[in-house]
């Protein structure tokens, strides 16, 4: 027999859990079809940056109070190597009672995928996706799970796998930044409580996000040389970092184990590719990590997609009609994020004097010219749609 179902999402990461949870009180028969086997904790070493706005969402999801190892941003320390020019973003300023929160991907993840075991929502882990086909009015998902071959029917299928599943079929945009992202905790020996920093440098940016007794380091490099500094022992790889980013913190103590991330800016062209179907969070755009977006615009993909579904009328899920809707209501906040993150790597990359020096005019003005931090931070917290 072959399942039915209204709306199956292939991948419970972050964001196709989000959905589901964000539909678990509607009558639709929800299914989330999830590689990673069931009770295996996910090992992601990544740190994220939620936003303010990823909070006030993860509140009405039920999942914000169970989240635990959260650190507040309450200020973001703007400023570029070997140049003048700095900004600051304070909470206080901006009416708000933090900027983000820094947390590691699997309490996210966790928190998630507990607050799904107690709902309706059926949720099958081990179950590897192998196959989308269009059937005349609806999606036909195959998938493996337990060496076994399953197919399952859905008027609307969610793609949230992070991309992989369409990505030779409908392939997207790529801008490939050269760059990889080497992350690790980091202790320091004057850290800044609640203070978050994000260095321009000339081989890409330095973010330092506070978390626990020290920070959550993303330290961008190119492909080659972040490969060089996963070689390097610990004494040589916190005096280098000190070197690079400077004496804000003062000494760097210890470093956590080294993972690296190759970056770049992957973009599907379009959000519905295929009738019945939709991508979302990185399967609709992978974003390099310096302003922190990926997945607090997933999250709000996630959100006005189950606004979309839960306002639209029955008969038209999955149709031209109610695709073409959220196509129309993310244009705008996925556009503006993308151009901005990508704007913020290719701005602060080009070694140019008179682009530096425009770059260290523009920080000073961010920094004195209250309205342009207010959008800025506005943007960064609620998208351009918030
Ligand atoms: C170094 C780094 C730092 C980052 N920092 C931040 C940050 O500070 N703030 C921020 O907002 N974002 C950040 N991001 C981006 C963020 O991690 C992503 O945007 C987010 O994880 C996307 O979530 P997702 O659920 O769309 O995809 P994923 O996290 O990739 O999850 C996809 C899920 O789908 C499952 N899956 C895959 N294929 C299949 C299949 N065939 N069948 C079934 N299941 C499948 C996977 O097992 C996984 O659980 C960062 C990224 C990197 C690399």
């Amino acid at each position: 027999m072959t399942d039915q179902y209204d709306i199956a999402i292939i991948g419970g990461g972050p964001v196709g859990a989000a959905l589901a949870l964000a539909l678990r009180d509607s009558p639709l028969r929800v299914c989330v079809l999830e590689a990673r086997p069931a009770n295996t904790a996910s090992v992601d070493a990544r740190a994220l940056a939620l936003s303010y706005g990823s909070r006030l969402l993860l509140e009405r999801l039920g999942v914000w109070h169970e989240l635990r190892d959260v650190s507040a941003i309450r200020t973001i320390h703007i400023s570029q190597k070997q140049s003048f020019g700095r900004a600051l973003l304070r909470a206080a300023e901006l009416n708000v009672p933090e900027l983000g929160y820094v947390l590691p991907y699997p309490a996210l993840q966790d928190a998630l995928t507990n607050a799904l075991k107690t709902s309706a929502v059926k949720t099958i882990y081990g179950a590897n996706v192998t196959q989308l086909k269009d059937e005349s009015d609806h999606s036909v998902i195959c998938y493996q799970c337990d060496g076994t071959e399953h197919t399952l029917h859905t008027r609307l299928a969610v793609v949230a796998d992070g991309g992989k599943l369409l990505a030779q079929q409908y392939p997207p945009e790529v801008s490939d930044y050269g760059q990889s992202a080497l992350i690790a905790h980091i202790t320091s020996a004057a850290p800044q409580a609640n203070t978050a920093f994000e260095r321009f440098t000339m081989q890409g940016p330095v973010a330092l996000l506070p978390f626990q007794d020290g920070y959550e380091l993303v330290w961008t490099a190119p492909h080659q040389r972040a490969q060089e500094m996963l070689t390097w022992d610990d004494a040589q790889f916190l005096q280098e970092l000190h070197n690079h980013f400077g004496d804000r913190v003062g000494e760097f103590l210890t470093t956590g184990k080294r993972s690296c991330f190759p970056l770049g800016l992957k973009r599907a062209p379009n959000l519905t590719p295929m009738p019945h179907t939709v991508l979302l969070g990185n399967a609709a755009q992978t974003m390099h990590p310096v302003a922190g977006q990926g997945f607090n615009m997933g999250l709000r993909d996630a959100w006005e997609l189950a606004q979309e579904i839960l306002d639209a009328a029955p008969e038209t899920l999955g149709t031209d009609t109610m695709l073409a809707a959220y196509r129309s209501q993310r244009r705008t906040d996925r556009e503006a994020g993308i151009r901005f993150t990508d704007g913020l790597v290719r701005m602060f990359s080009n070694d140019l004097p008179l682009v530096s020096a425009g770059r260290a005019a523009a920080l000073s003005a961010l920094d004195c010219l209250p309205l342009a931090k207010k959008f800025v931070a506005k943007r960064m917290m609620f998208g351009a749609n918030g």
